[in-house]
């Protein structure tokens, strides 16, 4: 293990338990490093911080394991995994079976991502320290699950700034079919883990597609950036008149169109439609009751702001303007470089072009199985805002 000896001053952050250490805080470096390899990290006066894995080649040139001098082995991946699952059977509401199991440094396993489906582990290695670990990580999760099969999808900017191809296969057990079957709080939906986005489903809207279903009685609904329609499923299942589904993509589109036939929803009163949502909106001929808006990270580096933030005023100010008194709006931004502030401030611009009066009714974020470290702000990248069209 080499030894990383920080400058001056810099121990703070690490200290109060959070898990990232820029190269630039780096004093010196003892002992042969190897991208990914363990290190045990000193502050300037030479105590001792924790444990962490190292990779020269990256900005964030350390994520720490440890606080503690701590093995890094089968025993303290039990503890982590195990807490983990404790914590989720807890939290995991009944009649579901798709839950993430380890949300990263959220659950002190910083560059590692595994989500559940039914008897799948799909699971993320984003850095080289995890790639390491891979091999103990897959034996020590199917000691802990006896899952029917691990798989690995790896892949992201992440993992390229860490000098890693993208990786995707088995780790353990069977292979995952081509449509793994899960519940989410009663309905049904196939998750692709192979061929679909991220690990195959955006677990972290749970709660927002539940709240979906308390607004949707009556209403037209459109479900825009849809994927395979988890918010249409269950605004359906809350009694809407009409469900419209829009998505860029005709695959995410096929796979909403059975995930609704699973769920023993009448056809005649869902549309599907593959369309850009810009143009959809700037040109949609009706009002909806319950528009949700959620769209891909419009922000993906820092100096993408500007334009990211103009595109989600527009499809705000869009959809605002198709939006009934009474009717409501649930908005979303999954860029990790966008704070809630700055897109609070930019619906609000976009309302107040609009013209019109709307009411914040809540502040909407991740479901509870997506913990973020408290230090770790860089952690918390979904967030929401559920509106109400002034009467
Ligand atoms: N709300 C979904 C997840 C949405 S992910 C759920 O609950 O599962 C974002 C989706 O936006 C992706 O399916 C992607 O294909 C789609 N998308 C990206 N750009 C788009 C655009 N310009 N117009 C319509 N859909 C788009």
């Amino acid at each position: 293990m080499i030894t990383l000896t920080l400058k001056p001053g810099r121990e703070g952050p690490v200290r109060a338990g959070h898990p990232w250490i820029f190269s630039r805080a780096i004093d010196r470096v003892e002992g042969q490093a190897t991208a990914g390899g363990l290190a045990r990290v000193l502050a300037a006066d030479r105590n001792l911080l924790g444990i962490g894995y190292h990779n020269a080649q990256c900005s964030i040139a350390v994520r720490m394991l440890t606080t503690t001098d701590t093995l890094i082995n089968a025993e303290f991946l039990d503890q982590r995994l195990g807490a983990a699952y404790a914590l989720r059977r807890a939290l995991v509401p009944p009649a579901t079976t798709a839950y993430r199991l380890i949300n990263g440094e959220g659950d002190f396993l910083p560059g590692f991502i595994a989500d559940v489906y039914d008897r799948f582990v799909v699971c993320q290695c984003l850095t080289a320290g995890m790639e390491l670990l891979k091999p103990l990580l897959a034996e020590r999760l199917a000691a802990l699950l006896s899952p029917q099969g691990i798989y690995e999808k790896s892949e992201g900017n992440v993992r390229r700034e860490e000098g890693l191809p993208n990786a995707a296969g088995v780790l353990w057990g069977d292979e995952p079919p081509p449509m793994v079957e899960i519940q989410e709080n009663g309905c049904q939906f196939l998750v692709d883990p192979q061929g679909g986005q991220k690990t195959g489903f955006f677990l972290d809207q749970r709660d927002n597609r539940a709240l979906a279903r308390t607004l949707a009685a009556e209403q037209d609904v459109l479900n825009g950036f849809s994927y395979t329609g988890g918010f249409g499923i269950f605004a359906a299942k809350g009694g809407a008149r009409s469900v419209l589904s829009i998505d860029s993509s005709a695959t995410a589109l096929e796979l909403a169109q059975r995930n609704w036939a699973r769920n023993a929803l009448p056809l005649e009163y869902s549309s599907f439609l593959q369309a850009d949502m810009f143009s959809y909106l700037r040109d949609a001929p009706q009002q909806f009751g319950l528009i949700i808006l959620d769209p891909p990270p419009f922000v993906r580096r820092r100096q993408d702001q500007h334009a990211g933030l103009k595109g989600y005023k527009e499809i705000n100010l869009q959809a605002l303007r198709k939006l009934p008194p009474g009717g409501h709006l649930l908005t979303f931004s999954c860029s990790q470089h966008v704070s809630v502030a700055e897109f609070t401030q930019t619906v609000l611009f976009a309302a107040a072009d609009a013209r019109k009066r709307v009411q914040l009714l809540g502040h909407l974020g991740p479901a509870s199985d997506h913990p973020v470290n408290l230090v770790h702000s860089e952690g918390s990248y979904l967030k929401g805002l559920w509106l109400r069209m002034g009467d």
